[in-house]
């Protein structure tokens, strides 16, 4: 036997400062966010953090165990979670507070969905009603497992959405009643412009969901009422009742659209991207789909490996700022799938590998998820819900880094020394 050939040495190559595209979650910034919504609620309110959509891109698993403290062994930072679907609440993992999922069970998804029912009847979580048949079909889950099945109520109060109208209201009451092993929990309801501090329909709303409520909370004194969003939280303090749901406000951003002087909301997420090629571009030569832009000078560019299937919107083409070392690297010519180009004109020396900011965590920078979402006619929260799966998620500000899987792949986290 001819031994085998000696393994070739392997050329020392500079480490690159970025190597693949990152979104950077601080769940220091995280804990932060939560003190500042903490200190805003009135003495008594009960904070559920909403982790739906994937805690609106960041990684809904992590998030949840570090709002948990799981791990760290300490007491929870929030007194409950809440997801849209079935899935996602499937996806978040053993926690340590209740768990409500928002979206009202529907008849019709009812066979399909039942092994994860009877999951979630096990597990406690409190699943929305907004009819008496799911009530049926949600009490005859409950007693055939012999475990009681928690159900809020959820109620439109001008959203013309998933609540129950008002005047379903009585007999949804009596349906829980008559349905042993189905246990009443909370009622809430939805605002449609708590955003706006000066909105009337808020105040409207929540006076009928009080008065329509009222009656049941003499009947069921620890019932939890609930309704206010992260616009709620600090514009409409009297709508706090036993407990908010705020989402945005927890990534860091604000509900009025931008940063705001006193609050001080921090995003949890910093997206960067390595600098892939840096090419010398001759005057008139034009770059991209479409020959959106054509260089009126020699000019410098940089490829970054991002592009609109990674959530970087198309409509940041000839638009956009990234930073390059706190430099502004403008986007120039169309934003394709894979691949965006920027102008280095302002960076000096710039090199492969050199770290990319496409959205800055510094809520004023050029690159803020603000600044991004005015580009995109959008608000802050469809824009992190759109980063793609390519895009590796790392938690930060712990004594561990965490990778974040994309979703698709469940709940599963790999813990990582860092
Ligand atoms: C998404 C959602 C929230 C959180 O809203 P933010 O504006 O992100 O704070 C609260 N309640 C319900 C029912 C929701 O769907």
């Amino acid at each position: 036997m001819t031994p085998p050939p000696p393994a070739l040495p392997l050329l020392p190559v500079p480490r690159p400062a970025c190597t693949v595209p990152h979104a950077r979650v601080s769940l220091a910034n995280l804990r932060h966010n939560v003190s500042v919504i903490r200190g805003s609620l009135t003495s008594g309110t009960r904070l559920c953090a909403v982790l739906k959509a994937d805690a609106y891109g960041h990684g809904a698993p992590v998030l949840a165990r570090e709002l948990c403290g799981v791990g760290a062994r300490r007491r929870p930072l929030v007194d409950a979670v809440a997801v849209a679907t079935l899935d996602e609440a499937d996806a978040i993992g053993r926690i340590s507070v209740p768990l409500f999922v928002l979206r009202p069970i529907e008849s019709y998804s009812f066979h399909h969905a039942r092994k994860q029912l009877e999951a979630g009847v096990r597990a406690g979580w409190v699943l929305t009603v907004n009819c008496v048949q799911t009530i049926k079909d949600i009490g005859r889950v409950a007693r055939s497992m012999g475990l009681p099945a928690l159900v809020q109520v959820a109620l439109d109060t001008g959203m013309s959405r998933a609540g129950a109208p008002l005047h379903d209201l009585e007999s949804i009451v009596l349906e829980i009643a008559r349905q042993e092993g189905v246990k009443l929990i909370a009622m809430c309801t939805h605002f449609v412009s708590a955003e706006d501090a000066g909105h009337p329909a808020t105040t409207e709303q929540l006076e009928q969901f009080r008065r329509a409520t009222l009656p049941h909370v003499l009947a069921h004194p620890d019932l939890i009422r609930h309704a206010s969003n992260s616009g709620g939280v600090f514009f409409h303090p009297q709508s706090h009742l036993d407990m908010v749901r705020p989402g945005k406000s927890l990534y860091g951003t604000d509900p009025a659209g931008g940063p705001v002087a006193g609050r001080d909301l921090r995003p949890i997420l910093k997206w960067t991207a390595p600098l892939m090629l840096v090419r010398n571009l001759k005057k008139g030569t034009s770059i991209g789909y479409g020959c959106t832009y054509t260089a009126d000078r020699d000019l410098r560019v940089g490829l970054v490996p991002v592009g609109f299937a990674d959530g970087y919107s198309r409509s940041f083409s000839n638009r956009a700022t990234t930073l390059i070392a706190g430099h502004p690297a403008p986007v120039v010519g169309r934003i394709s799938m894979d691949y965006t180009t920027i102008d280095l004109s302002n960076v000096p020396s710039p090199n492969v590998g050199d770290e990319v900011t496409l959205i800055d965590d510094n809520p004023h920078s050029p690159a803020s998820i603000y600044a991004l979402a005015k580009l995109a006619e959008t608000i802050p929260s469809e824009i992190t819900t759109g980063l793609g799966n390519r895009i590796k998620r790392v938690a930060t500000g712990h004594q561990i880094e965490v990778d974040i899987l994309p979703t698709s792949s469940k709940s599963r986290t790999t813990l990582r020394a860092g």
